[in-house]
């Protein structure tokens, strides 16, 4: 089974791919986790894309298509779960090329849908303590003295990327891509939606209620 994952920062979208994985023992594929891999070390890919950010820009498209159709040839026959890519209509193309030269396509799409406004709670509430990182939340999971971690006393602290700010333009950005990828899936009859304000085990449940009958097909 080949899926991707996709969801707005703060919908929970670690989570449930750590359950999805589990499940289906499938091969997580996170750009992210193999980008910072490939810097680590210093791959031709891995050195291309570190002379972009040391330069302050985006790394390219073609960079991240060939690092993970890279990543994908090697994923074992059972499948895998892309997580963090494909990003753009672009990069979905690119991969679709790629997986077909392979006699390979994507199964399902998982579109983890959640209400800004939630999303904003659960990521501005959010505190760390820089000591331990254990992470807490103003409302919803406090320490037992407001402001301070019950490991070690540390004083907490906010992300910088955890404000308002930084949050509306990672959402805005998020909701531009996402509506264009989506769109193009939906075109190959394979997105699934799912209303991720819920509780996590909810959304677990619904997910691999799909995922299931996409498995004894
Ligand atoms: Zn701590």
């Amino acid at each position: 089974m080949k899926v991707v994952l996709l969801g707005a920062p703060g919908a929970g979208k670690g989570t449930q791919c750590k359950n999805i994985v589990a499940r289906y023992s499938l091969l997580h594929l996170s750009s992210g986790d193999i980008l910072r891999q490939e810097r680590a070390e210093s791959t031709e890919l891995g050195k291309k894309a570190q002379s972009y950010m040391d330069s302050g820009a985006l790394v390219p498209d073609e960079i991240i298509i060939e690092m993970m159709a890279k990543a994908i040839e090697k994923a074992p026959a059972d499948g895998f779960i892309l997580d963090g890519f494909p990003r753009t209509v672009n990069q979905a193309v690119e991969l679709d090329k790629a997986l077909v030269a392979g006699g390979q396509q994507i199964d399902a799409v998982l579109n983890l849908e959640i209400d800004d406004n939630v999303v904003s709670r659960r990521i501005t509430g959010r505190r760390s303590c820089p000591q331990c990182g254990a992470v807490y939340h103003i409302e919803n999971l406090k320490p037992k003295t407001e402001g301070i971690c019950d490991n070690d006393g540390t004083e907490l602290v906010q992300r910088s990327d955890d404000t308002q700010e930084v949050l509306s333009n990672r959402l805005d950005a998020y909701h531009r891509q996402t509506e264009l990828l989506v769109d193009y899936y939906k075109k190959n009859g394979t997105v699934y939606d799912f209303d991720a304000d819920r509780d996590p085990d909810d959304v677990g449940a619904s997910i691999f209620e799909k995922l299931d009958a996409l498995v004894k097909m």
